[in-house]
């Protein structure tokens, strides 16, 4: 079977990364014997300097054309003037809207050779982080009414947060799908003290955990979950919440892992065709160099061939590849320690290709 992936390499470290991913499914394609069909397109700043917008037609059509997309990153100080019209993020927002992905699954994971990176105390993260924020990405506060106005005479402005019924469902459900497929465990992390957009959330949860008898359902105050997730990280497994709060949590369960290098991401509708992506940057301080991290791009591969492909063993042979690689010491710039052996982008790529060829 063919896999059409469109592949958007973007700015900066972009291309760099991307290469390696590229890299790691055709060594998949090979021994697995599947066909990857890498369809090249632009978008994001490279885009805005050939083309005068972030996310050309052209670009869109490939991505829809697809079973998948691949990204490596948009942006940079070239175009990081924030009252610009034009903006490479747009190209995120865009694709995320044209292509109807309402999910982003983050999996925050503290990999055993790299517990020294977190910047918690050895104590707190003893038991290990293995955690997946899935949060919901085209609804809520961000794409609410907004507006400005004036209250006897002071200017205010105001966003909304709103959600209905069908929108939460969703999240949820997958919530309650990706909770099936771990430990069973699901977080649901809102505000329903104060929010009522959060205590419909809740009602939505109880009537679909009739339906998942064997998950169990926490519930948690997304300020409490913000303070937990620093102070005991390995009581949480799949966390589901909205676009604010996942967009802060997943942010902070990343950083507890200590290495923003290191870290996938995926993002769902509902069809097959999902978009995956590391979740750092463009890192324009290091662009060129050779020295940027690829394991979050090439591990975004691997969630890419569980969750768009269905290719559990090919994806489960990407990751053990990384924490083989990561066990025999080879560390890029961003996750060095003493006595680990430093490498480049390129030859990390080439080492996890290697343990992919040499594993059973
Ligand atoms: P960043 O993630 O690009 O970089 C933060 C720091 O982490 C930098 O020091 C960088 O060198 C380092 N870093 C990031 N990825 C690395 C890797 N793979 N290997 C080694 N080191 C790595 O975040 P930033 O500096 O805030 O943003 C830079 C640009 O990227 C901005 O224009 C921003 O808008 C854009 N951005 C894009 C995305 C995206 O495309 N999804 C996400 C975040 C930021």
């Amino acid at each position: 079977m063919i896999y059409k992936i469109a592949t958007i390499p973007g700015d900066g470290i972009g291309p760099e990364v991307i290469a390696e991913a590229v890299k790691i499914l055709n060594v998949i394609g090979e021994k697995y014997n599947h066909e990857f069909e890498f369809n090249y397109v632009t978008a994001g700043g490279c885009a805005i300097d050939e083309f005068g917008v972030p996310l050309p037609e052209e670009t869109l059509k490939a991505c829809k054309e697809s079973d998948s997309v691949l990204l490596g990153a948009v942006g940079g100080p070239k175009w990081d003037d924030p009252t610009a019209k034009v903006r490479p993020e747009q190209a995120l927002l865009g694709l995320r809207g044209e292509l109807g992905l309402f999910a982003n699954l983050r999996p925050a994971v503290l990999y055993e050779p790299l517990k020294d990176a977190s910047p918690l105390k050895p104590s707190l993260v003893a038991e290990g982080i293995d955690i997946m924020v899935v949060r919901e990405l085209t609804g809520g506060i961000y794409f609410g009414e907004r507006g400005r106005l004036e209250e006897n005479g002071v200017e205010a402005a105001y966003d909304t947060e709103k959600y209905n019924v069908n929108e939460i469902e969703r999240i949820v459900k997958l919530g309650f799908e990706t909770a099936m497929k771990r430990s069973k465990k699901l977080m649901c992390v809102d505000k329903a003290n104060i929010l009522e957009s959060s205590r419909l959330w809740r009602q939505v949860v109880a009537r679909l955990a009739k339906d998942y008898p064997e998950v169990t359902v926490d519930h948690m105050y997304v300020d409490n979950a913000a303070m937990q997730l620093v102070r005991k990280p390995s009581q949480f497994d799949v966390i589901v919440t909205s676009n604010i709060f996942g967009d802060i949590l997943s942010d902070e369960a990343s950083m507890v892992t200590g290495s923003i290098g290191m870290l996938p991401s995926a993002s769902l509708g509902s069809t097959n065709l999902g978009m995956y992506e590391p979740i750092h940057g463009s890192a324009p301080d290091i662009a060129g160099k050779g020295i940027a991290n690829p394991l979050a791009t090439i591990l975004s591969t691997a969630m890419m061939l569980k969750y768009s492909f269905g290719l559990v063993k090919e994806a489960e042979e990407i990751d053990n590849a990384v924490l083989k690689v990561l066990s025999a010491g080879y560390r890029t710039g961003d996750i060095i320690s003493e006595g680990k052996t430093l490498v480049g982008t390129v030859e990390m790529g080439n080492l996890v290709a290697e343990a992919i060829k040499e594993g059973k």
